[in-house]
């Protein structure tokens, strides 16, 4: 129900139920007081019986009576009946009297039982009787002395007068006036309607426009221009509203477009542009928070952990992969894995332009087309890859699957926002690359390739604690060439440059990747074997030391010559407890190996510290 009605309504209810309580109170008043008026004239009456009949008895002639009685009912038209009825004592005394004057109801009886006057009104639909009966008592003083004619008593109840009055004219005029109050309080209330209807319906529009633009504004449309009828106050404020709202339109839009140069349009959809700001806004802060976060972190690989923490923790995703791909390799690398297993198969690994997401640089998504990637081991499950390319070298693919159409439609909601994300984590992941790449740069001996004397010194001892915490060790190689200043001397530096990268060669060749090979300083070499027996540590060192024995140095000329090399080796924590005491071991045993004749293998033993020569 609309307001208007509703008040209109209110209105009508209160002054009907105002009326309706007027109209009871002045009907109750009215009814009252012809009560009491009819009551008067029958009291008078009745009075008038009691001394016509006083008279009649005083002068002797209640014989007449009969006559005096009718002509006072016929000369009131409102007296329906009179009669008298006489008492017991009066009857003993004077007889019945005539046939009328017998007692015709329980009133009489009551009457002349109590001597007190009873009325009592009779209503019906047609008509509405009062009935009073008067009772007749023996005075002595007041009037004439009763007591000198009647055998009774002082107070005794002589008889009694009884009438009916006819009062319906009464009552119907009561209800005439009543009906009068009522037609006046209904027109009343239709010229206070009408009134109402006619001053408020200005407002309830102003109020009904006000709410139209009021709800359009909730949903972020400042557009709605605000009309009135109404002049004064009410204009004003209007005319003020429309102002405001036109400023809001135009700020809105304003941040709106500022927003969506942050954050790329369709990233955020919503109607209401107030809301969209919001979003945008809180998406700005996340990120923010998140670049902040990320530029003080030490490595590449803590960044991708804190993609993948937003990942899981902001997007709720459970089933991804997270790879790096070595563009120029064409090789990727899985970086996290939410599950067991990725769906995506191994041989994208090797060759990475397998990945569809990567080779051609958009979002892959399995609803687009059936069977969309053919690398893909993901029956009766729902993927989208996004691929990023964080630079020349490097990219990311991120591949989540999901386990229906519906639950891809809302991940697929957060992609443009995950990309927000990367695009963040971006500049900070190239930097770190670069910064690994330029730290490995200083960590690494430019001819050979190999970890330098420096990389040992700075991780040697996480190296250490590592294996005494895994229980792990390490076979420590110590080469040196035999006789390489010859070579310099004899062929020059670029031949024994040439035979350095060689070493570096077959070192890396012969190692595992857990194994770590360094050029230790000139031609020495240090080799650390993780995890090695001792049957493997000498299978290995026989197999660097022949490998570099076969080589053949192309010295110019049509010459070529051969070198060999000596080795010693020691192992940690067996015979010393920490590497560098291990290192220092195998340059022992090396050292035996260069003083016994050069081009062998030596194991460091303890009694080699017996000479002198060697400690
Ligand atoms: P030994 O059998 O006792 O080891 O004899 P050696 O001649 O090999 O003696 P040593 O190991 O002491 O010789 C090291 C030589 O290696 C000295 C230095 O001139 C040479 N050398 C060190 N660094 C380089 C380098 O980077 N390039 C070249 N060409 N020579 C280097
Ligand atoms: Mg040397
Ligand atoms: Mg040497």
């Amino acid at each position: 129900m609309q307001t208007k009605s509703k008040l209109l309504l209110f209105v009508a209810l209160m002054l009907l139920g105002l009326g309706i309580a007027t109209i009871i109170n002045i009907s109750l008043n009215f009814r009252e007081y012809s009560i009491k008026s009819a009551t008067q004239k029958a009291t008078m009456a009745a009075a008038i019986v009691k001394d016509g009949l006083t008279a009649h008895m005083v002068n002797g002639i209640m014989d007449k009576r009969g006559y005096f009685l009718n002509q006072i009912s016929s000369n009131n038209d409102k007296i329906k009946n009179l009669w008298i009825v006489r008492s017991d004592k009066v009857i003993e005394q004077y007889g019945d009297g005539f046939n009328s004057e017998t007692v015709r109801d329980d009133i009489d009886k009551e009457v002349l039982k109590t001597g007190k006057t009873v009325q009592k009104i009779t209503e019906s639909t047609e008509n509405s009787m009062l009935r009073i009966t008067i009772p007749y008592k023996a005075t002595v003083n007041n009037g004439p002395n009763c007591l000198s004619c009647h055998n009774v008593n002082r107070g005794d109840t002589l008889g009694a007068v009884s009438m009916e009055f006819d009062i319906t004219n009464m009552r119907n005029a009561g209800m005439f006036t009543i009906l009068k109050i009522l037609a006046l309080n209904l027109v009343f209330i239709i010229v206070v309607l009408f009134l109402i209807n006619y001053y408020i319906t200005p407002y309830m529009k102003l109020f009904s426009n006000m709410q139209k633009g009021i709800r359009k504004a909730y949903k972020g449309d400042f557009s709605h221009e605000f009309t009135t009828s109404v002049k004064g106050d009410a204009k004003n404020i209007i005319d003020q509203l429309n102002t405001l709202f036109r400023k809001m339109q135009e700020t809105f839009g304003d941040i709106k477009y500022n927003l969506a140069t942050f954050i790329p349009q369709g990233c955020v959809s919503s109607t209401d542009p107030l809301q969209e700001a919001k979003t945008i806004i809180g998406e700005l802060s996340d990120i923010y928070k998140f670049k902040k976060t990320i530029e003080h972190d030490p490595t590449k690989e803590v960044v991708y952990q804190r993609v993948v923490d937003v990942l899981c923790n902001k997007y709720e995703l459970s089933h991804f992969a997270f790879y790096e791909i070595d563009t120029l390799k064409a090789t990727r690398k899985l970086i996290y894995i939410s599950h067991g297993k990725s769906v995506c198969k191994d041989e994208v690994d090797a060759d990475a332009s397998l990945c569809r997401a990567h080779r051609t640089n958009t979002t892959v998504i399995s609803s687009e087309f059936v069977n969309l990637c053919r690398e893909c081991n993901c029956e009766g499950l729902e993927y989208i890859c996004i691929p990023f390319t964080i630079n020349d070298e490097n990219s990311l693919v991120l591949s989540i699957t999901a386990k229906d159409r519906n639950e891809l439609n809302k991940i697929n909601a957060f992609v443009k926002s995950i990309e927000n994300y990367l695009e963040a984590a971006k500049p900070v992941i190239e930097s770190k690359i670069l910064m690994s790449k330029l730290r490995d740069t200083s960590l690494r001996d430019a001819m050979t390739g190999l970890y330098n004397r420096r990389f040992l010194e700075e991780f040697i001892d996480t190296f250490a604690s590592q294996a005494k915490r895994e229980n792990t060790t390490y076979s420590v190689m110590m080469l040196d060439v035999d006789f390489f200043k010859k070579v310099n001397d004899t062929y020059g530096h670029d031949i024994g440059d040439k035979v350095i990268a060689k070493i570096g060669e077959v070192l890396h060749n012969s190692i595992r990747e857990s194994d770590l090979a360094i050029r230790y300083g000139g031609e020495e070499f240090v080799v650390l074997l993780h995890n090695a027996t001792d049957e493997g540590t000498q299978k290995i060192a026989s197999k660097i030391h022949s490998e570099f024995a076969k080589l053949t140095f192309d010295v110019g000329n049509g010459k070529t010559i051969q070198k060999t090399m000596s080795i010693g080796i020691a192992k940690f924590p067996r015979d010393g407890d920490s590497i560098w005491k291990c290192i220092k071991y195998a340059d022992t045993a090396l050292y035996v190996a260069k003083t016994t004749g050069r081009n062998k293998i030596v194991e460091y033993t303890p009694e080699m510290l017996e000479d002198e020569h060697l400690r």
